[in-house]
C-alpha cells in the first residue's frame, strides 16, 4: 500500500502515484517552498547582520578587530558570500562589499572590497 506524501493516507490507483489528488499535491509543494523560503531568508538575515556589523566597524574606522570581540558583535564567520583561498590555508572570506581575514593574534582585518 502506498501513502499519500501529504495527508499520509492510503492512495489508490496507479503504482507511482505519490499524491490523493491535485489538492495533496499542491499543499506538498506549497509546504516544501515555504520551507526554503525561511531558510533562505535566514541565511540572508545572518549574512546582512555580518555586513552591517563591518560597516559600522568600518565607519568607526576600526579595521582591526579581534575574533572574540567581532563574536561577541553577533557576527557569524560561517555566513559569508565567497570564500578565497589566495595562498595555501590563507582564507579570505567575502561579505557582499567587504571582505575580512584572520591576521596574527586572533586579530580580524577588514577590507572593503569596493
Ligand atoms: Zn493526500
Amino acid at each position: 500500500m502506498k501513502y499519500c506524501n501529504y495527508c499520509k493516507q492510503p492512495v489508490k490507483g496507479r503504482i507511482d502515484k505519490k499524491f490523493c489528488d491535485d489538492g495533496c499535491r499542491s499543499s506538498f509543494h506549497h509546504q516544501f517552498k515555504s520551507e526554503a523560503l525561511k531558510h533562505i531568508k535566514r541565511t540572508n538575515y545572518f549574512l546582512r547582520k555580518n555586513r552591517r556589523i563591518i560597516a559600522h566597524l568600518f565607519e568607526q574606522n576600526q579595521l582591526k578587530i579581534s575574533l572574540t570581540e567581532l563574536l561577541a558583535e553577533g557576527f557569524d564567520m560561517s555566513y559569508h558570500t565567497r570564500l578565497l583561498e589566495p595562498k595555501p590555508g590563507q582564507k579570505h572570506y567575502e561579505c557582499y562589499d567587504y571582505s575580512f581575514f584572520i591576521i596574527e593574534n586572533n586579530q580580524v582585518q577588514l577590507h572593503k572590497i569596493c
